[in-house]
């Protein structure tokens, strides 16, 4: 059986971790609960897990289409994704499926303006195109916690040399959208994002570098700056995963980039 380190982050509010670094949430409302992306535990089922924290019935929201956040979709009933992951390659879709014929076309579309009522709070869907076409963040208004899969990094930085990615330039409206979107929430909410143990994986900041709004600004600030050509990355030191291009990492005030310099306009 694998372990899974389970904390509490929230009233009815649960981050798990699983052996593979990826983090998932669990967010109990008064009529159902809701699940945010499943992480990759190959061979064995989630839902015990689950089902250890909450009784309420259960829908699944995914971030974004990968293996490390969709695995364990099939078991689940009610998932959401947005379609505008069809766009990723279609070997690159296959791949995730991690070994599953996981039923992608039979998923609940959701972008921006999307809400998934839970009773006594609501969920509302940003999609921030980047990381992958469809990548979206999950708003908890009531308990005012962002969820952001990998659309913003998770403490290593953001990840846009990974194939099917939008360009950069895309993507840096695609953030300003977000923070706007945002403000205009409040702004004061928690970030909770795709793989929790990554802050302590920081490049810059070594020991911690939580993600938050003030990152969010700095994110902005150097996309912005790589777009223009006013910051060059240095070679990365991450891993490549299917595309042989060149990976640089920047970085600028709290956040960091890992990207491809041929996918930039
Ligand atoms: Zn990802
Ligand atoms: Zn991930």
């Amino acid at each position: 059986m694998a372990n899974f380190n389970v904390s509490r982050i929230g009233d009815g509010v649960y981050c798990v971790l699983d052996e593979g670094g990826a983090s998932f949430y669990i967010l109990e409302g008064r009529d159902k609960a809701v699940v945010i992306d499943t992480g990759v535990t190959p061979g064995e089922k989630i839902m015990p897990v689950i089902r250890k924290y909450t009784q309420k019935p259960l829908e699944l929201i995914l971030t974004h289409a990968h293996v490390d956040h969709m695995h364990h979709m099939d078991e689940f009933e009610t998932v959401y994704m947005s379609h505008r992951e069809f766009e990723l390659p279609k070997d690159m879709l296959e791949s995730m499926m991690g070994g599953k014929n996981l039923d992608l076309a039979g998923t609940i579309d959701i972008s921006t303006g999307s809400v998934i009522d839970m009773g006594d709070d609501q969920i509302e869907i940003c999609s921030v195109p980047g990381h992958t076409p469809g990548s979206i963040v999950a708003l908890d208004r009531g308990r005012d916690l962002l969820f952001t899969g990998d659309a913003i990094g998770s403490g290593c930085g953001v990840w846009m040399q990974v194939p099917g990615a939008v360009p950069l330039a895309g993507y840096l409206q695609n953030l300003i959208s977000l923070e706007k979107w945002l403000v205009e929430r409040g702004g004061r909410m928690k970030f909770w994002g795709g793989h929790s143990f990554q802050r302590f994986q920081s490049t810059l900041i070594l020991n911690y570098n939580p993600l938050s709004m003030g990152l969010l600004c700095d994110l902005i600030d150097l996309v912005e700056q790589v777009v223009k050509g006013q910051i060059v990355g240095r070679p990365s030191n991450v891993d490549k995963i299917m595309d042989l291009s060149p990976i640089l990492y920047a970085s600028y005030g709290r956040a960091e980039l890992q990207y491809n310099p041929e996918r930039i306009g």
